[in-house]
């Protein structure tokens, strides 16, 4: 066996567990780490606190000389934690977090050392942000980008160092990073939510978007990864043929969950409970080796943070376990890939989910008024959502019959159908008092009743209502939820303007009363956006055919779905909505495009190393090995006696073919690359890495898994994807 495939083997055979310690109460733990209320409290001046309390609650910006008040808390309780250092924690278009470490340490004018740390320090920082895509928003010679304090996520200490969670901007104010079109976004939500919240309660002055996101993942042995050249380059598999078991046995789901892999879960969820993310349940998955983490969710921004945050923790806590933890939406061909559901509601600081059914007839139309929105919102702008969750990895898994198909439609239950049919069906204008005493206390009125008993789930959905939520099926386990959640906010918010407007209009010119006025504009809308509810099937082609009559878009890969981001439409509501200007957009499809371009182009590379360097000497030196063997029994037996080594030869052939192929598909390969890479625009060249590069991978694969199956286990030069699956 090749020598890098024997030791990881080796290696990972003989790593024992760690002792498990599940010991002590998580709540005692809870946000130790964390400059949450309590510290703000006990280090910040009554007036410092009071002034983060309305930035985070009604966005008051914080002047410098509270900035520096706070500084001066945070430092101090920093310090009192043992954190050396500080930095301004980002979200750049990379997708993943950044940091630049500076020391709290500095040396004064008279030459004595100091801990420093000022309000200037904490509310803006200009790292050399020069390598971090803008998508032309920052040529490189004024690399001029800035990261700027978010006071509503609060700074945490994670090993030594304080991090402050930072929008980054361009010096023009654009945005270059993730986090400040969400912030925009939430803004957006709060005030058109607010303003509809209002119809039902005076009392409610916010209304905040929240998530949960349930977090997907492989665990595999570190050295294991490592000995494969396409998992640790590409975070997944480009060759591999399939293991004699899978998940077809469903013996992994829900199981006992091996000791080893209990040992990385108990020490990562201590160190998420100190950084204050609240994990709440894990459990196995379909597929053999993935999990599943899922928290309680939080208000959006913040448990965007905490996602992130926990994805850079979980890379850190298998590492010392010996893991590779794999954030890929597909490492493996043939078994499940990871999702990142993100459940999605609105919630007013009267403590009410917009989104969950009521006792009374009133409190019901406030939830049916949000379902509704919610459905429409969805419904206009089908294409921008499907762009929010579109990258080269997730591309393996939207559409791959164990996801989402790439088509956007909401799934909202049978009960809830009949409840829209019912209300489509309400007069137009004023109600009379029979037909208003019917819908409130039969429709309306029943809600509640239903939604107890309506457990059926369709888990081919995309989008589907959940109860009290609604749960966005598509994300991809590796993305930065910020994105989708930066257009479903965006829609909604838009939307629920737009509802407004309407009800109002029916209120002071055709004299409605307001809840008259709310139906009427319901059953336009139910009436008007039909084909986005669909409750059946999400994988089979008959809802491709169904969809396309429905002329909701049907963008299979990136390049493809990228396209809308720019449109005339998007850009008129990013501008109305006060998200992204022009330029922003353009920046950030320009930057996804570069990313799919590299993606794509990274693993043609690494695929074509594989196969000239590994796959092809492979193959040749079983061949040595067949040939030695068939001419050996010939010197036996006499070369005129064919039938000995007939088998030997007929092998020596299959596999002389599978090299031709292989050879001949690689080039042609490396030719296409060529000709994409010759390509000035952006989005040619996307769609020359999709449509003529990326197909040659499968079946080059294809060549390869023929070979893995023909060649002597130990000249192949691949750990297998039962080595790699099935170890404990
Ligand atoms: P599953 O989808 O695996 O069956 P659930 O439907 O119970 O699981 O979803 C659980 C997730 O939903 C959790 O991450 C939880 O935090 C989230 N969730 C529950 N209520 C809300 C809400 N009002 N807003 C956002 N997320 C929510
Ligand atoms: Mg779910």
């Amino acid at each position: 066996m090749p020598k890098i495939r024997f030791q990881a083997l080796e290696q990972s055979r003989r790593r024992e567990h760690t002792t498990i310690s599940e010991s002590g109460k998580r709540s005692e733990l809870f946000g130790k780490n964390v400059f949450n209320e309590e510290k703000m409290l006990q280090f910040l001046t009554r007036e410092a606190f009071d002034n983060v309390k309305s930035a985070i609650f009604q966005g008051n910006k914080i002047d410098r000389k509270i900035a520096d008040q706070v500084a001066e808390g945070m430092k101090a309780w920093a310090l009192s934690m043992g954190a050396t250092h500080y930095t301004h924690w980002f979200q750049p278009l990379t997708g993943a977090t950044a940091e630049k470490h500076d020391a709290f340490f500095d040396i004064l004018p008279n030459g004595r050392a100091m801990e420093k740390f000022g309000g200037a320090q904490l509310v803006q920082q200009e790292p050399d942000a020069s390598s971090f895509p803008s998508g032309g928003i920052r040529n490189t010679f004024e690399a001029r980008g800035y990261t700027a304090w978010d006071p509503t996520s609060p700074a945490f200490i994670y090993k030594t160092t304080l991090c402050i969670p930072t929008i980054f901007v361009a010096y023009t104010g654009e945005a270059l990073d993730n986090k400040a079109p969400l912030l925009r976004a939430l803004h957006a939500i709060d005030q058109a939510a607010t303003g509809v919240a209002q119809y039902f309660d005076k009392n409610v002055r916010k209304v905040h978007a929240t998530l949960g996101w349930e977090q997907e993942y492989f665990l595999i042995d570190k050295a294991l990864v490592k000995s494969r050249i396409d998992l640790s380059t590409t975070g997944r598999t480009l060759v591999g043929s399939f293991s004699a078991k899978g998940q077809q046995l469903d013996d992994h789901y829900f199981g006992v969950i091996p000791p080893r892999v209990l040992s990385f879960m108990s020490d990562l969820e201590k160190e998420c409970t100190q950084l204050g993310i609240p994990v709440k349940t894990r459990h196995n998955e379909v597929a053999p080796n993935q999990f599943e983490l899922a928290p309680v969710f939080e208000e959006a921004n913040l448990s965007v943070d905490h996602n992130l945050l926990l994805m850079d923790v979980m890379e850190e806590i298998a590492d010392r376990h010996n893991f590779s933890v794999l954030f890929h939406e597909k490492p493996f061909a043939g078994i499940n890939g990871s999702g990142k559901h993100n459940n999605w509601s609105l919630a007013t600081d009267t403590g009410v989910n917009l989104l969950s059914p009521g006792t009374t007839p009133m409190k019901n139309l406030q939830f049916l008024t949000f379902f509704v929105n919610t459905i429409k919102a969805v419904d206009t702008y089908e294409e921008l959502l499907r762009a929010s969750i579109a990258s080269a990895s997730n591309d393996h898994r939207l559409g791959a019959n164990e996801a989402p198909p790439p088509i956007i439609s909401i799934f909202i239950g049978k009960q809830l159908n009949d409840v829209l049919d019912e209300l489509e069906g309400v007069s137009k204008g004023k109600l009379s008092p029979e037909e208003k005493t019917e819908l409130k206390l039969n429709v309306v009125g029943k809600i509640p009743e239903i939604l107890l008993d309506n457990t059926d789930r369709n888990r081919t959905s995309p989008f589907a209502f959940t109860g009290n939520k609604f749960e966005m099926r598509g994300v991809g386990s590796k993305m930065n939820c910020a994105k989708p959640m930066t257009i479903l906010n965006t829609i909604v918010a838009k939307q629920l303007t737009d509802f407004k407007k309407e009800v109002d209009a029916l209120i002071d010119k055709k004299k409605l009363k307001k809840d008259e006025a709310v139906f009427n504009v319901l059953r336009e809308y139910i009436k008007t956006c039909k084909r986005i509810r669909f409750e059946g099937d999400g994988y089979g082609m008959e809802w491709q055919e169904e969809a396309r009559r429905r002329k909701l878009s049907i963008n299979k890969n990136t390049p493809e779905a990228l396209q809308v981001i720019t449109s005339k439409e998007s850009v008129a509501l990013f501008k109305e909505m006060d998200v992204m200007n022009e330029v922003e957009l353009t920046a950030h499809q320009d930057v996804e495009l570069g990313a799919y371009i590299f993606h794509i182009q990274i693993e043609g590379r690494v695929l074509g190393e594989m196969v000239y360097s590994h796959i092809i000497p492979a193959a040749v030196k079983y061949q040595n090995l067949l040939l030695e063997n068939i001419n050996g029994l010939r010197e036996v037996y006499g070369a005129a006696h064919k039938k000995v080594a007939e088998a030997q030869l007929n092998i020596l052939e299959q596999i002389g073919e599978h090299i031709i192929e292989i050879k001949k598909l690689t080039d042609e390969m490396t030719d296409a690359r060529k000709r994409a890479n010759s390509m000035s625009m952006r989005n040619k060249k996307a769609q020359a890495y999709c449509n003529n590069v990326k197909p040659y991978f499968d079946s080059i694969r294809e060549q390869s898994d023929a070979l893995e199956k023909l060649i002597a286990d130990e000249f192949w030069p691949f750990t297998k994807y039962r080595e790699m699956l099935f170890s404990k």
